[in-house]
């Protein structure tokens, strides 16, 4: 087979660029790979895991979703070969492409946690990271009158950062309404050493906590689970970086494993050193190979892994492609932007917009960013799914054009 793109990968990203290319050159042959009946709209199951939303809404068929002018080869792809701009499917056939583009997201590593597949689903334990679990979450939320509910956070780099502690305010603002909240102890563990990425953040959030009652712990790794027994062992390391072991016992564990590239990417010469596709952070242009791209979870740039982030991403990658085919420089300039609508309470978000180096990109300016408001409630909870379905897999590019490198005499 042979193809003038090839995309591997029909989730927000490659869609997002598929058809965004489409629209920039619609006589382009483009094929997607992926071996999915269906696609996913991840960004839902922080609400379907607070009773919010439906789980049906968050999954269609993947024929559905794939754009008619489209191929969609219904297949995994197992390698790359850069050097003679080939790929192998699962199928052992092989793909010649003049671009490439790697857009298969990232890999939740359930397994770097011993006990926890085990007892996923049972037990108290679950996690919106999955679709068939985020149901479970609100089982147990509305199960839970008294006890200790943790909430854990892995290592960074993970997606939607904010999605542990969205979980854990839906639930204590779940647990206050129906008057059980003093009779739960809740506990934020989070590996990493800050509530939030973005200082401007952390102070509203921190308000959230305290009203939640909820402890944090930071530099607190989940490394085992005991399902049966409910207790949690993490790993802390004190303020002179010595580490011991906690035993802590739960009745309710919210858990984020850490998050890994996919292995096809990280054994491949596509991958930087941790695993990720090494890409130009400005162009989302591989770092040697010119004429492959990246887009979304994968992608070794520093930015919020959100599909917000792809709604950038995609513009600046199906223009960039197209100046690499007219033999010009692609100087189309991702900014970084990604965001993070953090549901503090039910009815109410802090709508976090930001970019490279925490930079505030605020879609609508003159709003303090750092105030809860019910109307990004409602744009997450009621239109970011149209304008996920509908404008960003369509290649409808809504505030989303990118700028461009100036020239030196410009
Ligand atoms: C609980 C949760 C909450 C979130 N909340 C938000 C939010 O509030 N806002 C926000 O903007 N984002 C949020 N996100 C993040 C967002 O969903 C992701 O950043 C986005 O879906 C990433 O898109 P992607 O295309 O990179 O990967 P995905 O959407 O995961 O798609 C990857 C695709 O690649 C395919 N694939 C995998 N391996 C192969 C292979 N070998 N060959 C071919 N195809 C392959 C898969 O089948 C899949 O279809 C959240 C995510 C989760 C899990």
């Amino acid at each position: 087979m042979q193809v003038d793109v090839a995309i591997v990968g029909a989730g927000a990203g490659g869609l997002a660029v598929a058809s965004s290319l489409k629209k920039q050159q619609p006589k382009l042959s483009v094929a997607v790979f992926d071996p999915a009946d269906v696609h996913y709209y991840q960004p839902g199951w922080t609400l379907v895991g607070s009773g919010v939303m439906d789980l049906e809404k968050t999954v269609r068929p993947m024929d559905s979703v794939i754009p008619k002018h489209l191929s969609w080869v219904q297949e995994a792809v197992t390698e790359f070969h850069p050097d003679s701009d080939f790929l192998t499917l699962a199928n052992g056939e092989d793909v010649s492409y003049k671009i490439l583009v790697v857009a298969p997201g990232l890999r939740v590593d359930y397994d770097a946690i011993p006990g926890l597949s085990d007892t996923l689903g049972q037990n108290g334990v679950s996690c919106n990271y999955r679709y068939d679990l985020a149901p479970y979450s609100w089982e147990c939320i509305q199960n839970l009158k008294q006890g200790k509910a943790i909430f854990t956070q892995p290592p960074m780099p993970i997606k939607c950062a904010g999605a542990p502690q969205k979980a854990l305010y839906l639930a204590a603002d779940y647990w206050r309404s129906q008057g059980v909240l003093p009779d739960i102890d809740i506990q934020f563990r989070n590996a990493g050493g800050v509530l939030f990425g973005v200082s401007e953040f952390v102070p509203i959030l921190q308000s959230y906590m305290d009203r939640y009652g909820a402890d944090l712990h930071f530099n607190s790794n989940l490394i085992h689970v005991d399902g049966p027994r409910q207790i949690a062992t993490f790993r802390v390391t004190d303020s002179e970086g010595q580490t011991h072991e906690v035993e802590e016992a739960f009745d309710y564990l919210h858990a984020v494993p850490p998050q890994v590239a996919p292995d096809f990417v990280k054994n491949s010469p596509l991958a930087n050193e941790a695993g990720w596709l090494d890409v130009n952070p400005d162009t989302l242009q591989h770092s040697t190979y010119k004429n492959i791209f990246g887009c979304g979870d994968v992608i070794s740039a520093p930015n919020a892994k959100t599909a917000a982030a792809i709604r950038k991403q995609a513009p600046v990658v199906a223009r960039n492609i197209r100046q690499y085919l007219e033999h010009d420089t692609p100087d189309h300039l991702y900014d970084g932007y990604g965001s993070c609508p953090l549901t503090v309470e039910r009815g109410k978000v802090v709508m976090a917009e930001f970019g490279y180096g925490g930079k505030l990109l605020p879609t609508i300016q003159g709003l303090d960013p750092t105030v809860p408001r019910s109307i990004w409630w409602a744009v997450k909870a009621k239109y970011l799914i149209p304008m996920y379905f509908d404008l960003m897999l369509k290649g409808r590019e809504i505030l989303a054009v990118p700028q461009r490198a100036k020239t030196p005499d410009s």
